[in-house]
């Protein structure tokens, strides 16, 4: 199981067993080879969870999909408010799942600044883009640019050589800290085993509007950009 941008991605082999074409049952082996015959494809959204649980627990409302795990245990997909995602792909007729923008966690200096280079868009919109950095969030978009001292509303083209190694410094340093503290439990977020992240305790602006700065006290201000809201503090961010 690995991760590719925001998806999740299971590498599965197929010993012997056709894929049902129904999709209703699909009898696969977890595979780690480098070559995997298939592979279950999950996006979250924003209220999806997986879930490792006993077949004979009771199965939660707005559980979507149960996968049978070779331990004998149960894999289990909800997502109340269904904007998570779900994809099977068969490798053998089709290509394997990629993500179209670049990995922020191992990017290096030069092919972050070429990404933003000449675009006109806001830095905090561009950071979205998921064909340009596979992965970045509201949350951690927002987190990255106050680590970074940078505005949402900059343009993109207008920040400098140094204001972007600054950023993509604090968005390898966001992104590794959440990983290790188990993600934002925002809303309902929870791991497979059920355990609430805490990195939402670390969050610096997001969902903070009016409240004091941690650095200057300055309350947080909340605008909209690219149709989400964007949190900042007007002091600590130029
Ligand atoms: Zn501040």
């Amino acid at each position: 199981v690995h991760r590719t941008g925001k998806h999740i991605v299971f590498d599965l082999g197929a010993p012997g067993t056709e894929p049902n074409d129904s999709g209703e049952e699909i009898a696969l082996r977890a595979q780690s080879s480098a070559s995997p015959a298939a592979q279950w494809i999950v996006h979250l959204g924003m209220t999806g969870r997986l879930l490792v649980t006993n077949r004979d627990s009771p199965v939660a409302r707005h559980t979507h999909a149960r996968l049978d795990l070779s331990s004998g245990r149960e894999l289990r997909f909800v997502d109340p408010r269904r904007f998570g995602r779900l994809e099977f792909r068969d490798l053998r007729r089709g290509a394997a799942f990629g993500a179209p923008g670049a990995e922020p966690l191992t990017i290096g200096p030069r092919e972050f600044t070429a990404l933003f280079h000449g675009r006109r868009s806001f830095i905090k919109a561009a950071l979205l883009n998921q064909t340009l950095l596979a992965g970045v969030g509201n949350i951690y978009a927002d987190e990255s640019l106050f680590q970074a001292g940078i505005r949402p509303r900059r343009r993109a083209s207008r920040l400098t050589g140094t204001e972007l190694e600054q950023l993509r410094l604090a968005l390898r340093q966001i992104l590794t800290q959440a990983i290790r503290l188990g993600g934002s439990s925002v809303s309902d977020y929870v791991d497979a085993d059920g355990a609430r992240g805490f990195f939402q305790l670390e969050h610096r602006v997001y969902q903070r509007t009016g409240e004091p700065c941690r650095r200057c006290q300055t309350p947080i201000r909340r605008v909209v950009v690219a149709g989400r809201g964007t949190h900042y503090c007007p002091k600590c961010q130029r």
